[in-house]
């Protein structure tokens, strides 16, 4: 569909969604249940694995309390009034020095060693080379690895996440739904990174967070607003997905990642501008031979590549069967490896392909009888004529409803493609919230409730105590 004919529908969506939407604008309604549990404290995982360090340098303005953590809590052992101390890991001890001193020392590094800030409450703060962290810091050795982590208020780690995975500046109904998001997705993988004793890393694996360094005035309120809540489906914390953009509907997770979740499926997302946000419509290429070493690379020895085609989509217009075709034979990726094989330029799984070879120039009509659907090449439909059946003899087929006339055509290529271009709109998964479109939402009046419960039908916001 081309962007303007989607502006106009946009526009009538919208205002149908304007409509519906209205009646549920009537306050914010949350339910009141005791049944949940909320930590209070989250660990989160700094440095690890690749990036593992065996030497940090903190400052406190206030000096330092020295002991061990058991989980979350700190077992004080030792105050110092320094300011300025290097933790070292080395192979049977873990070491606090200043100036070239050791003020600190535990021969247990399996049982680590645990530094917090003496003076601040909540608002305790250090600084990990440089970057400021609210809470303290475990340093311990587990399976052999040096881990240091943050062990953090839950909602001093939330004004974090929220300044990281949505911009401060936009409008607070949108980053108080953000921020529920962010809490469920914490109380949903508490210990995801057990093999390193800590339950979330500061990565897009987990949810960015850089401590206090990108928060902003605007960071707090959004999590003070919604502390403890949580929106969940039938009695436990719902899991709740969300991507930077969707086009017009976001999509149901089978059609993603293959399950079934019945809070994760495709809703209108007409709020979002999706012709005026970064990436909302993105268009890039490959050359023949980037594909085919994108595809050796990824160890599908076909050849080299001659054809990209979309097989089949979804409703919602995403792909579900991409086939990549070359000289030594084909792959077919589904759902969600249609959007990652390309993933250099397919910015999302909503998107078309062609090759500069003309050789998927035949378009397709679909009809139904009222229970299956088929799908038929325009050259392929069987035409009824006063000599017969026959097939398409012209290179273009019309239809018509008496006003207006649509025409198809079949264009010749070379058959041979040596570049192929795919166009697609949104960015990320699209499965449940776009953020765009709570943006949007947000900016139209909806309240953060009304966002979660449109992206997440069927949930309901809960107060955890
Ligand atoms: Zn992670």
């Amino acid at each position: 569909m081309n962007l303007y004919k989607k502006t106009l529908l946009n526009g009538f969506i919208k205002l149908a969604a304007s409509l519906a939407l209205l009646a549920i604008v009537a306050g914010i309604h949350v339910s009141s249940y005791a049944d949940y549990d909320i930590p209070s404290y989250l660990r989160i995982g700094l440095f690890y694995g690749a990036n593992e360090k065996n030497e940090v340098n903190l400052s406190s303005e206030n000096g330092f309390f020295f002991g061990t953590y058991s989980g979350t809590d700190f077992n004080q052992k030792k105050s110092s009034a320094e300011t300025e101390i290097t933790v070292k890991f080395t192979d049977n001890s873990i070491v606090v020095s200043a100036n070239g001193t050791d003020v600190y020392k535990t021969d247990d590094p399996e049982k680590g060693l645990g530094v917090f800030p003496t003076v601040g409450g909540m608002e305790r703060r250090l600084k990990v080379d440089g970057i400021e962290y609210r809470g303290g810091l475990d340093f311990k050795r587990v399976n052999d690895h040096n881990v240091i982590t943050n062990v953090v208020f839950m909602n001093n780690y939330l004004y974090g996440v929220i300044s990281r995975e949505m911009s401060p500046s936009w409008a607070p109904e949108a980053l108080k739904a953000q921020a529920v998001c962010a809490r469920n997705y914490a109380v949903n993988n508490l210990n995801k990174h057990s093999e390193y004793g800590f339950d979330l890393c500061c990565n897009v694996c987990c949810q960015a967070y850089s401590g206090t360094r990108y928060e902003t005035e605007n960071s707090y309120a959004p999590v003070d607003d919604t502390a403890n809540q949580l929106l969940t489906y039938k009695g436990e914390p719902a899991q709740l997905y969300y991507s930077a953009s969707a086009g017009s509907r976001t999509e149901d997770v089978k059609n993603v990642w293959g399950n079934s979740v019945p809070y994760l499926v495709s809703v209108d997302n007409s709020y979002e501008d999706t012709a005026n946000i970064p990436n909302g419509v993105w268009a890039g290429s490959l050359s023949r031979d980037e594909a085919t070493t994108i595809m050796r690379n990824k160890g599908y020895d076909i050849g080299t590549v001659n054809s990209i085609r979309v097989l089949e989509t979804t409703e919602n217009g995403r792909v579900l069967k991409l086939e990549v075709s070359g000289t030594r034979g084909s792959k077919i990726f589904e759902r969600e490896a249609c959007r990652t094989v390309f993933n250099t330029v397919t910015k999302s799984q909503q998107f078309k392909v062609t090759g500069n070879g003309g050789s998927q120039s035949v378009p397709s009509i679909h009809t139904t009888d009222g229970n299956n659907n088929s799908e038929l090449k325009i050259n392929e439909v069987v035409i009824l004529t006063a000599d017969g059946r026959s097939t398409l003899s012209s290179k273009s087929l019309f239809a018509t409803n008496g006003v207006n006339r649509k025409q198809y055509d079949i264009t010749e290529g070379s058959g041979e493609n040596t570049e192929f271009v795919f166009e697609g709109i949104g960015w990320g998964h699209g499965i449940g919230m776009s953020q765009y479109g709570a943006k949007g939402m947000a900016e139209a009046g909806f309240n953060y409730v009304d966002i979660l419960l449109h992206y997440f039908p069927g949930t309901n916001l809960e107060n955890a105590y």
